[in-house]
């Protein structure tokens, strides 16, 4: 343990933390978690609470907390070969062997990966190469991009365009030229309470049509999507969504960018989520689980059918003008390469459907009944509760995040971490694929107590 006394001054004065309320931070108001050390599905802070991280970090430790398979593959490639660049044709025995690696899991119609380092420089990627495709194709107008309110792309410039959620653009001057948003895969947020899930599903893709109809079809590029949407309320589509929805985007000659940062390698109880709705995307962008965070990477996979044009491409106007000094970093390849193995080897997609459903299920049990529970919903290893102020009516709290936020303070209070999902009252779960049942009953009951202490 690193004994240093200064260490939560030093954060207050000099670190400058993403994602958190600054002002309320340096004047000692907004909590302050300092994290030392993690195992399995718990991690422990300073003060020695060891806590139940049943939001995987950022939904991201997806193998769990101190697997050594993984620390001794990263110290082994620092030791043979810390750093090689991966331009002009340089590769290194792990970042080929994770490009195997993946496609061997991806699903049968992509052809390559391109290695980056986040979801969010993932996703960057995914629009600089749809908008090549497009030029080579002759088709310069066809440029714009569609993502759907709510969801989560990034916080880059292009990429905190695509997410659509308020706070990302707020006071950035986003969203820039050339995004479009539609309405979000949200059943329970639906328009209309009389609407039945077949029409919400109608809804949305006379939406999209509206949308690529008054825009024009010859203007929009990309349709980029999260199989289950994440970050924004974690909320599984209901039935027949993607089937109505990938239709259209063919029709119209719009390519569908799969965001798999979430559910890529196993998160749903599937390898992919694509697989799991039998999408087809021409571009797959993975991060999380690719490495479960013990290193940082990602990854865009490019299908058959785009990659054939980019390598026109290539013919035409030389090598192609887009790479990170990063790209395919030896030490986060090595940290795939180990943390791929391990999904295999400890059968974590198939724990992820069995322990995640059976979290599910015992959330809805424990909590669904409760006057201000409006929904539970998941998928594999994700979950959610969301908070209504008045159920029958369907409505929300005025002020978004407070009461959840309080539950989530709550929770951590008695040993488990939730997330408080932006812009709703939404409980967040998305543990280790690792889970075991007794674990997932920890969870429901530290959540069942925590919102009857706050909301009873
Ligand atoms: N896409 C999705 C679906 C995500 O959930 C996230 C991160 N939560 C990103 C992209 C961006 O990834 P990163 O934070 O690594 O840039």
């Amino acid at each position: 343990m690193l004994k240093n006394d200064m260490l939560e001054q030093w954060d207050r004065e000099n670190f400058f933390h993403p994602s958190t309320h600054l002002a309320q931070f340096a004047r000692g108001e907004a909590p302050q978690r300092i994290i030392r050390g993690g195992e399995g599905v718990f991690i422990e802070d300073r003060e020695g609470n060891r806590l139940l991280d049943a939001f995987a970090g950022l939904y991201c430790v997806n193998v769990g907390y101190g697997r050594p398979e993984i620390a001794e593959a990263i110290a082994a490639q620092a030791r043979e070969l810390a750093y090689y660049h991966a331009y002009v044709g340089h590769g290194t025995e792990a970042s080929i062997t994770l490009s195997k690696m993946v496609m061997d899991r991806a699903p049968a119609h992509m052809s390559k990966v391109y290695f980056g380092l986040s979801g969010s420089d993932a996703n960057e990627t995914n629009i600089k190469l749809v908008w090549y495709y497009n030029n080579i194709l002759g088709r310069p107008e066809k440029k714009k991009i569609i993502s759907r309110w709510r969801g989560y792309h990034g916080s880059g410039l292009m990429t905190g365009s695509l997410t659509g959620l308020h706070l990302f653009h707020n006071k950035f001057d986003l969203p820039l030229d050339r995004v479009l948003h539609t309405e979000p895969a949200y059943f329970y947020r639906r328009p209309d309470p009389d609407m039945s899930e077949a029409d919400f599903v109608a809804f949305c893709a006379a939406e999209l049509e509206a949308l690529i109809e008054r825009e024009g079809a010859d203007t929009i590029a990309a349709f980029i999507g999260e199989p289950v949407m994440g970050t924004g309320g974690i909320v599984p589509p209901p039935a027949g969504y993607w089937e109505a929805i990938q239709p259209i985007l063919d029709a119209h000659d719009i390519v569908l960018i799969a965001d798999e940062v979430v559910t890529g390698f196993g998160r749903l109880g599937s390898m992919f989520g694509s697989d799991h709705y039998g999408l087809k995307p021409d571009l797959i962008t993975i991060a999380k689980g690719l490495t479960s965070a013990y290193a940082p990477l990602s990854g865009s996979i490019v299908s058959d059918r785009l990659w054939k044009v980019l390598e026109q491409g290539t013919d035409e106007n030389g090598p192609i003008g887009h790479g990170w000094t990063y790209s395919a970093h030896p030490i986060g390849a090595a940290a795939g390469v180990a943390n791929l193995g391990l999904i295999d080897d400890l059968g974590l997609v198939a724990n992820a459907a069995e322990t995640g459903g059976y979290l599910t299920a015992a959330m809805r049990d424990a909590v669904a009944g409760h006057d201000h529970v409006g929904e539970v919903r998941g998928e594999g290893m994700l979950c959610a509760v969301e908070l209504v102020a008045n159920k029958d009516a369907r409505t929300f709290y005025e002020t978004p995040g407070k009461l959840a936020g309080a539950v989530v303070a709550e929770m951590a209070k008695h040993g488990v971490i939730a997330r408080a999902m932006p812009q709703g009252d939404i409980l967040g779960f998305a543990p280790p694929l690792c889970l075991t049942r007794a674990e997932a009953e920890q969870v429901v009951a530290a959540t069942a107590r925590a919102i009857r202490a706050v909301l009873d």
